[in-house]
């Protein structure tokens, strides 16, 4: 036998990667194996701290306090996921510490409550005396035939009830109930039970896939399993049924799995289904969920009990037991990535998980994969199954792109870009008693420069980025590497007058649709209007029962929705997106308007979507109009690719923010990061970093603080991880660092 270990090295769920070492007290020693929560002290009370390893000698000489507590019977934290927080914090240069909080719930930290929240019981009666002979009841009983009702009403129930329902649903007397306890022939016993706010939820099975799907779940299922796939399926085409029929095959071999969706997406119209087929084994982790119905869902995960997980991206840290497959649906989705420390993007997690937990299968689905994907396709690190069809050979809608250059306008319309072509298709499917989607991309808030007549965008010389322009100084910037160059007034292509463009906000699209249509119900989706819980599945409820005619809003109305009668989908502007200051500026605008008009048509009626832009030649509007993820990244890579200014995915791009309340303390903070990086870029790395900036983000300002940011990229994937983990040791906290990041705003 080996001598067990004396000394724990535990890490605290605080900004610090270091571990700090604690004495293992007899007592507590099958308890504290790496992965196992500890209760430690601390300069200020006590802490919840995980185990990371085991010593027989103390790796620090500072005064070594004894562990206080081991709640866990079994460790928190499998191999495989201690494996992942320290993946995370190596890749992302995020603190061990932060890493390992990520991983677990909140309620599983608290230091009050360390076994975390009570599980939730039930009080039973259960009848514990036998009254056997009529004879015998009747002496029982004799004074109290209240008694007598209870008690053949519990055996009637199979010996055994819980209270709730005697009292509540049967109307039996609570004093009866204890008269017969004091009788001792019951007794109260609790009984564990899981608070499962989605239990009564389900929908019918699946139908029986189509040809299509069911070749490429043969495909997928013929892959090895260490080979992530990645299922293609235009919209319509049916991919949650490929999925759910891959897990159906990977939950009966007996092992878990789980189901990524968006934060959006994850309704209970998907609860549904996914409980349609796999009933009380779904756990739902849900944003949403209490403190204690979220313990009830990871605890009944951890001991086995439910083996799927489905949920946004941090249920890709589920305990799923025997986990043999992730799915990661909607992977190009922008909500996949964390806004905090650590940041991670839970495709890239899941596909590190996978690994560490050996022989689980990664399965990624879009309709519009993102470029990094489609590249790691491209190089075949990835399988790539298509689904070019949608269900009963609906046709993809045609997509007429109006060119708002030449196009005649409503002229009541002003500033708004309203169309004649748009405004007829709009008024005729309220004629037909049809449904209508009108998008507008985002809230603007940055100005750039256009010419009307030719649609040319002033931008940066050296990053192919869209210049910002600014009031103070006045001219105009770029918003990575700080270049800057006077606002123009002719255009340099062909001379004509330029014009100053912000994008409109979807309230102004939505009082001049209600005047322009005053008899149509409208809906508006953005997120003013979605801030409370569930409020955007309550709207999107009202659109399917046919209580709205017209539904607008931002991207949230792109995903997803299947509206049978939906007949007009309408992109009102779809340049504000298309020169954001931005590198995925292009591919943003490709997804949203291939999305949103993969909402027309899915009913017999068919459908017709209509793009207003001042740039129809733009390759984005081209390939979305002719819905061709292929045309889209044909034209895109090369733009990223050298000789062009280097985007991702042909280099890694780390991000460095600067915040402050002081604007020249801030920007100098950014100066300085800059200069390190630059330094370690020829010092250590032989030139492989690229630095751009210190540059003032897009968003300049927020919440009150000052933001400068650094941009690194570099073609070694090597160079940023030594990048960040030197970063990291240094732990400067005006800094954040982001690596892979979503946005750059
Ligand atoms: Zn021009
Ligand atoms: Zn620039």
């Amino acid at each position: 036998m080996i001598p067990s270990a004396r000394y724990a090295e535990v890490v605290l769920p605080v900004p610090v990667s270091r571990a700090y070492t604690y004495q293992i007290p007899d007592g507590l020693a099958d308890h504290v194996v790496p992965g196992a929560r500890v209760v430690v002290p601390v300069r200020r009370g006590a802490v919840v701290g995980i185990v990371t390893a085991l010593n027989d000698q103390p790796s620090a000489v500072n005064d070594i306090k004894p562990i206080s507590a081991a709640p866990d019977a079994e460790p928190a934290l499998s191999d495989a996921l201690l494996g992942l927080g320290r993946w995370m914090s190596d890749y992302y240069g995020a603190p061990l510490g932060l890493a390992l909080r990520a991983i677990l719930p909140g309620p599983l930290w608290s230091v009050a409550r360390p076994e975390g929240p009570n599980e939730a019981a039930e009080r039973v009666l259960v009848i514990t005396g036998r009254v056997e002979s009529l004879l015998e009841r009747e002496r029982v009983f004799k004074r109290s035939p209240k008694r007598r009702v209870a008690y053949e009403a519990v055996e009637a129930l199979g010996g055994s009830a819980p209270l709730s329902h005697l009292v509540d649903r049967l109307n039996l007397s609570a004093t009866a109930i204890d008269g017969l306890v004091r009788q001792g022939l019951a007794r109260v016993d609790r009984v564990a039970q899981t608070r499962d706010p989605f239990a009564g939820l389900s929908s019918p099975p699946p139908p029986t896939l189509t040809a299509d799907q069911q070749r490429v779940v043969a495909a997928i299922e013929a892959t090895p399993a260490e080979t992530p796939v990645l299922i293609h399926g235009v919209t319509g085409s049916g991919k949650t049924l490929v999925y759910l029929d891959l897990l159906r095959g990977v939950v009966a071999s007996g092992r878990g799995a789980i189901l990524l969706v968006p934060e959006i997406a994850l309704t209970p119209q998907t609860v549904a289904r996914v409980r349609g087929v796999f009933g009380d084994q779904v756990a739902v982790l849900h944003s949403g969920l209490s403190d204690g119905e979220r313990a009830d869902a990871w605890r009944a995960l951890r001991r086995g009990e439910r083996r799927v997980a489905v949920g946004p991206r941090s249920a890709v840290f589920a305990p799923v037991q025997r986990l043999g497959a992730i799915v990661v649906d909607e992977e190009h989705d922008a909500s996949y990535k964390q806004g905090s420390a650590p940041r991670y993007h839970a495709r890239d997690a899941a596909i590190e998980r996978a690994r560490l937990e050996g022989g689980a299968r990664v399965i990624l689905g879009s309709a519009t994969p993102s470029l990094e994907t489609l590249d790691l396709g491209l190089q075949g690190r990835i399988a790539t199954f298509a689904l070019p069809e949608r269900i009963g050979a609906r046709p993809l809608p045609p997509v007429e792109v109006i060119d708002l250059k030449t196009a005649s306008r409503v002229p009541e319309a002003g500033v708004i870009p309203w169309t004649e072509a748009l405004d007829g298709a709009v008024g005729g499917a309220l004629a037909r008693g049809e449904q209508a989607i009108l998008l507008l991309n985002r809230r603007g808030f940055a100005t750039f420069v256009q010419c009307p007549a030719c649609g040319d965008v002033r931008s940066c010389p050296n990053c192919a980025i869209a210049l910002t322009v600014h009031q103070t100084p006045a001219g105009m910037r770029c918003h990575y590497c700080g270049h800057e160059a006077p606002v123009p007034e002719k255009c340099r292509v062909c001379g004509n007058l330029t014009q100053r463009l912000r994008g409109l906000g979807t309230q102004q699209l939505e009082h001049f649709v209600a005047s322009r249509f005053p008899a149509a119900r409208i809906a508006r989706m953005d997120l003013d209007t979605t801030s409370t819980k569930w409020a955007h599945h309550r709207i999107l409820e009202r659109v399917a029962r046919g209580e709205v005619d017209i539904l607008l809003g931002t991207q949230m109305i792109a995903k997803g929705l299947d509206f049978p009668n939906v007949t007009v989908v309408g992109v009102v502007d779809a340049d504000t997106g298309l020169h954001f200051p931005d590198f995925r500026a292009a591919e943003r605008t490709f997804q949203l308007v291939a999305q949103v008009a993969g909402r027309a048509g899915r009913g017999p009626k068919g459908g017709r979507v209509f793009v207003q832009t001042r740039s129809p030649d733009h390759h984005a509007i081209r390939a979305a109009a002719a819905h061709s993820v292929e045309a889209f990244a044909a034209a895109e890579l090369p733009l990223r690719t050298p000789p062009a200014p280097p985007y991702p995915p042909s280099v890694g791009l780390v991000r460095f923010v600067a915040s402050g309340r002081d604007e020249a303390r801030t920007a100098a903070i950014a100066e300085r990061v800059a200069a390190w990086l630059r330094r370690a870029g020829t010092e250590r790395l032989g030139g492989a970093l690229t630095v751009l900036g210190p540059a003032p983000c897009p968003i300049t300002r927020l919440r009150g603080l000052w933001r400068w940011h650094v941009l690194v990229k570099a073609a070694e994937a090597r160079a940023l991880g030594r990048v960040v983990r030197a970063w990291r040791s240094k732990s400067h906290r005006a800094v954040t660092v982001d690596r892979d990041p979503v946005s750059l705003l």
